[in-house]
């Protein structure tokens, strides 16, 4: 969708439904915001606002009514579904240190029914547990992070996907798209960033709608590794400063009669940008955002080799003030997040009961094997007296799925959209 040449065909052969996955991305105080996302109102209105069906596992009310405005989709129109998984046992395991978790994983690995996901936060955790799981011979094991080649990581969740793994460890790169129904369990070897995340990651669990594990290994220091990994997310002042100086001074001098009118379209590389401020795309691509929002560019592009945006003239401090305050706000965000996370793993009653009263949601049954705090039947999940299931696997069919996320509707020609 960055490529204009890609809208205007769109544009020519016409768009009957627009379908989002993933919509809570769109949603600048969500757990995964993309800025990429919020182009979509945009497209889908240049597209002569084709009707919009957009879907996410984990929105709260209020990421629903942002997505529900943003598309200008009627509110009668939404449909929510709980998010109660009746089939998954919500656990945590409270670990002394490092050495404990280690422990506690191995046996797991060795003890719990397979398929499953281990979530680490950092790449270099994946690397090293991966190389334990090696050194204690058990096998079938791979690890996946955002470092690995495009190529390396189709293969790994290929074999994943063909049952030629068991387990993967990986970075939160891993799981979005990967539509497996048999995956057993998940463990959190870290504490997630946020209640979404963590709900959108265990999500993964028994989709066939048999027995799953859900646990997570709780170390109070887990929550330092969110607080160095949120300060890379972000510029520092420096940076916000740095980048703001290379846009003023990409315009060159001759170029002012241009500028004076109404700006100037302009180039910065990746390399540029990276040795100018050294910071990565990511960031990168906040800032390029922000910059927009605050009136400094407008018209970003991102290409393969960097940005093409049009340089605005604008009066630097206003910007400067305006940049750090959004930040500032969507760091708040970000952080208060991790804090209800923290929070979660503090309940007093059932886990069950406060996951589902975060998405607004009341629970009315608990299942048999329900959460650390109910109990838990945990040879229900052991390899040792795992059932012998029959594989029920069927053509994906779209009008089933539809009709499965969609029941009881009318068919509406009027542009039926949901979330
Ligand atoms: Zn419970």
């Amino acid at each position: 969708m960055q490529q204009p040449s890609i809208i205007r065909l769109l544009q020519k052969r016409g768009v009957s439904l627009v379908a989002i996955d993933e919509a809570h991305c769109i949603s600048q105080w969500g757990h995964d915001f993309r800025t990429d996302y919020l182009k979509l109102p945009s497209l889908v209105k240049s597209l002569g606002q084709p009707p919009v069906l957009a879907v996410t596992a984990t929105a709260t009310h209020s990421v629903a009514q942002e997505i529900a405005h943003l598309f200008d989709i009627d509110l009668d129109n939404q449909i929510r579904h709980s998010v109660n998984r009746s089939n998954i046992a919500y656990d945590l395991y409270q670990a002394s240190d490092e050495a404990d978790k280690k422990t506690q994983l191995l046996a797991q690995l060795r003890e719990c029914q397979k398929p499953g996901i281990v979530y680490c936060s950092t790449r270099q955790a994946v690397d090293q547990l991966v190389l334990l799981c090696q050194r204690e011979g058990i096998q079938r094991v791979s690890g996946f992070h955002g470092g690995m080649t495009p190529m390396e990581r189709i293969l790994i969740q290929e074999q994943f996907i063909a049952n030629q793994l068991d387990v993967i460890i990986a970075t939160n790169a891993f799981g979005m798209g990967i539509d497996k129904s048999d995956i057993r369990f998940v463990i959190h070897y870290h504490l997630p960033a946020s209640i979404e995340a963590y709900t959108q990651e265990v999500g993964r669990i028994g989709r066939d709608q048999h027995p799953g594990y859900a646990c997570l290994y709780v170390q109070e220091e887990d929550v330092h590794i969110h607080h160095r990994l949120f300060q890379n997310e972000y510029p520092t002042d420096e940076e916000l400063v740095a980048f703001l100086e290379l846009l003023r001074n990409s315009v060159h001098a001759s170029d002012s009669v241009v500028l004076a009118r109404e700006g100037y379209e302009q180039k910065l590389t990746h390399e540029e940008l990276f040795a100018a401020i050294g910071i990565g795309e990511n960031v990168t691509r906040f800032l390029f955002y922000y910059a927009q929002e605050a009136g400094a560019v407008r018209s970003v592009q991102l290409g393969k080799s960097g940005y093409t945006y049009w340089f605005q003239p604008h009066d630097p401090q206003v910007v400067l003030a305006t940049m750090k305050q959004r930040i500032q706000l969507v760091k708040r965000s970000k952080y208060a997040k991790l804090g209800n996370m923290q929070e979660w793993i503090q309940s007093s009653g059932c886990y069950r009961e406060s996951l589902l009263a975060y998405f607004g949601e009341r629970l009315i049954n608990n299942p048999e094997s329900c959460c650390r705090a109910c109990g838990i039947n945990r040879t229900l999940y052991l390899e040792s007296t795992k059932p012998e299931r029959v594989a029920q696997e069927s053509a994906w069919n779209l009008q089933e799925a539809l009709e499965r996320l969609l029941p009881h509707r009318p068919s509406n020609e009027g542009g039926t959209a949901s979330l």
